[in-house]
């Protein structure tokens, strides 16, 4: 994992202080080996889903460890070279929906995938019970309210699938919703599934793409989980009782899941399974899914218009103008000449790294 930060801290220092640029270069990798990887864990739309049975949540290591890091570090530097990319073109803006089962790593698979990436393009939400002033509402309300603005990556740390998961495993939540009655049918969790695929159908034709992740957690791994925050006295602050009472709810949070992949995988925006009880795997998988998509997409910085650039000349004339006496009219352009001219000759010693990428 540490891997993965040093990667993400070298990448953000490059968004900082690399000056901009027409078409940068992507690091290097493989979207086909990538692709491969990551296809197991998709659901295919229509797809009759029935956990526990239907995906493992310990997950096969299909490949090397090496191989997987190697994912990982392509992955996040992958993403933080595509979201400037999605910021620059600020157009499409893109939509990560993360549900797990208590303790199954959401807060750690955002700090890790997300660790290269410019915080400013980032929005986080996280989604608890929801307030009164949410209930005075329709139930997508909320979640609304937080989508990401184009050209940001927003993550939904639980989401509007909540409405259709632990308000399903408690009936009583659903009493709390002001529905009109006559409205509240027998098949509220279809006409649910309906509205949550139309309304992500929407958003994708506005020119959002949706990621949704669920992090399959088996549940010894949980018991274990819970068992380290409570043995682990720097880890108490994360336990909590309610957890423990949640999961004595497991069969039919399992059926919640089962139903909500079965019904809203769609072409538009569909769900990836990903093995949880292994946190390095989740993470190289979640790093995957996210750069897989943004390949998709294949942001690009915006080509300077021919007026721009003229506008760029006659702004430096104006500042070459201005120099002090004594000082060089523009001094940046002998630096980047001396640069290239290093380069060219660093280039002719053959096998050398030629570039700080
Ligand atoms: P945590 O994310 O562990 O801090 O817990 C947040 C709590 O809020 C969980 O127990 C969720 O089940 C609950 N929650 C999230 N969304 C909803 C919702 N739409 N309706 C009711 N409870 C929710
Ligand atoms: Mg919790």
């Amino acid at each position: 994992m540490r891997i993965a930060h040093d990667t993400g801290s070298r990448q953000l220092t490059m968004a900082v202080t690399t000056p901009p640029r027409e078409d940068p270069p992507v690091p290097k990798l493989d979207p086909k080996r990538i692709a491969e990887f990551i296809e197991p864990y998709r659901v295919e739309p229509g797809r009759k889903v029935r956990l526990p049975r239907d995906f493992d949540t310990a997950g096969e290591r299909r490949r090397s460890k090496a191989e997987a890091r190697e994912v990982l570090r392509q992955g996040t530097a992958l993403l933080a070279e595509y979201q400037m990319r999605l910021a620059a073109q600020d157009d499409y803006g893109m939509l990560v929906v993360l549900q797990a089962m208590d303790a199954a790593g959401k807060d750690g698979t955002i700090r890790h995938v997300m660790s290269g990436v410019n915080p400013q393009g980032v929005e986080v939400s996280s989604f608890k019970v929801p307030s009164s002033e949410d209930l005075d509402h329709d139930y997508l309300w909320r979640y609304q309210k937080r989508l990401p603005q184009r050209g940001h990556i927003g993550i939904f740390n639980r989401s509007y699938y909540e409405e259709v998961l632990v308000v399903r495993v408690h009936p009583q939540i659903l009493d709390g919703q002001k529905i009109p009655r006559k409205l509240k049918g027998r098949n509220i969790w279809a006409q649910r599934f309906r509205q949550i695929n139309d309304w992500e159908r929407y958003l994708t034709e506005q020119g959002y793409l949706i990621v949704k992740i669920f992090l399959n957690l088996g549940k010894e791994e949980q018991r274990r989980r819970f068992l380290t925050r409570i043995d682990e006295p720097d880890r108490n602050w994360k336990f909590s009782a309610a957890d423990v009472r949640e999961r004595r709810h497991w069969d039919a949070y399992q059926k919640a899941f089962s139903e909500v992949l079965s019904n809203t995988s769609t072409p538009w925006a569909p769900w990836w399974v990903v093995p949880a009880d292994d946190k390095p795997l989740a993470r190289v998988i979640a790093a995957g899914i996210l750069a897989h998509t943004l390949i998709g997409l294949d942001p690009r910085f915006p080509k300077v218009s021919a007026e721009a650039r003229e506008a760029l000349q006659v702004a430096k004339q104006e500042l070459e103008a201005d120099a002090p006496a004594g000082v060089a009219a523009d001094p940046i352009e002998a630096e980047l000449a001396a640069k290239a001219e290093q380069k060219k000759s660093r280039g002719k010693g053959k096998g050398k790294k030629g570039t700080d990428r």
